[in-house]
């Protein structure tokens, strides 16, 4: 079974040397049926000639370099299209993620799994702020998320060939992969470990790449904020009529001034009015975003039929 490893890299250049020793012993047993795909994301420092240096000494190696910049995700995307394994694994540079859990994720997928992702069990060496806004990060996603995204994950996990392949066939631009996976479904399982703390350079990730982050996994996995709108329409209207009692109340019991009644009534009236039609609205631009994202309907995990045995299809 041919096993493709993929890591994204971001100035990793003190990183790859330890990360490649690594994997070799991981990957031992593959001998040349394995890859390791390693993919430069416009860094600025010397990763492409680390990843240039590795290669000379590991021909499994399969160096990719983006022609900039483009995130995390993208250039695992990048990595991950160009997989050729059966079993596709992956993780970050910096060695946070053990990849000796590679054995372990193995056994659980012989076993039938199609995905055996890494979950946190502590976070070490990294600041009380991060594990705190990551930690309500996960809980306040599947608040609002549609799908339930497994909780204190990273993309540490290994995959099986079709569930890349439905990851593959979706052509959304703004890609949030590990809630992508648990979308796609099939036969789940998280493995426990411990996130040992970064080993050379610093974190990629610094808050503004992280509220991105945040904002990409929110806005790509709900539309709950479009129909905010409609919720406070909804509460606008109850007020409205508490109000109303209120108002009138007023009126016949005290001497109010002038116009206050009917103006009070209006202007909570109109603004309920304003967010009933944006409410609207927001359940439009909902189905319109969804339909844009183009993805599949569905997968099948099995299928019991006469002439097509073997074949996993999909909608179009
Ligand atoms: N990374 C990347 N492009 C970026 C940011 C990060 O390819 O724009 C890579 C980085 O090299 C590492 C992985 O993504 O392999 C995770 O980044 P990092 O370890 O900095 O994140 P953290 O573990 O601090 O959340
Ligand atoms: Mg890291």
């Amino acid at each position: 079974m041919y096993l493709s490893v993929v890591v994204p890299c971001m100035n990793e250049e003190e990183a790859i040397p330890a990360l490649v020793d690594r994997l070799r012993e991981v990957i031992e047993p593959w001998e040349d049926r394995a890859e390791i795909i390693l993919v430069d994301d416009g860094s600025t420092d010397r990763t492409w000639a680390a990843i240039t240096d590795a290669k000379s000494r590991e021909p499994r190696i399969v160096g990719l370099r983006l022609s900039a910049n483009r995130g995390h995700q993208i250039a695992l995307t990048a990595g991950l299209e160009a997989a050729k394994g059966e079993r596709i694994f992956m993780l970050d540079a910096d060695l946070q993620d053990p990849p000796e859990l590679l054995t372990d994720m193995m056994f659980m997928m012989d076993r039938g799994y199609d995905v055996v992702y890494g979950r946190r069990k502590e976070r070490q060496g990294e600041t009380i702020f991060k594990r705190a806004t990551a930690h309500l990060f996960y809980r306040f996603l599947n608040m609002l998320s549609d799908v339930a995204i497994p909780q204190d994950t990273g993309d540490f996990r290994l995959v099986s060939r079709r569930t890349l392949d439905a990851i593959l066939d979706m052509p959304e631009q703004s890609r949030f992969i590990r809630g992508m996976f648990a979308w796609a479904g099939f036969r789940q399982v998280g493995l426990e470990y411990v996130r040992a703390p970064r080993t050379v350079g610093e974190t990629k990730y610094p808050l503004r790449k992280m509220m991105r982050f945040a904002v990409d996994a929110i806005t790509g996995f709900s539309t709950k904020p479009l129909k905010l709108a409609t919720r406070m329409a909804f509460v606008s209207l109850f007020l409205t009529i508490i109000m109303a009692v209120y108002v009138f109340g007023s009126l016949i019991l005290f001497q109010t001034v002038a116009g206050w009644a009917s103006l009070l009534l209006a202007v909570s009236f109109f603004s309920g009015a304003q967010l009933l039609t944006l409410g609207i609205l927001g359940e439009y631009v909902g189905r319109i975003y969804t339909e844009s994202k183009k993805r599949p309907l569905y997968y099948l995990s099995e299928e019991l039929s006469d002439t097509t045995p073997n074949v996993i299809r999909k909608s179009a």
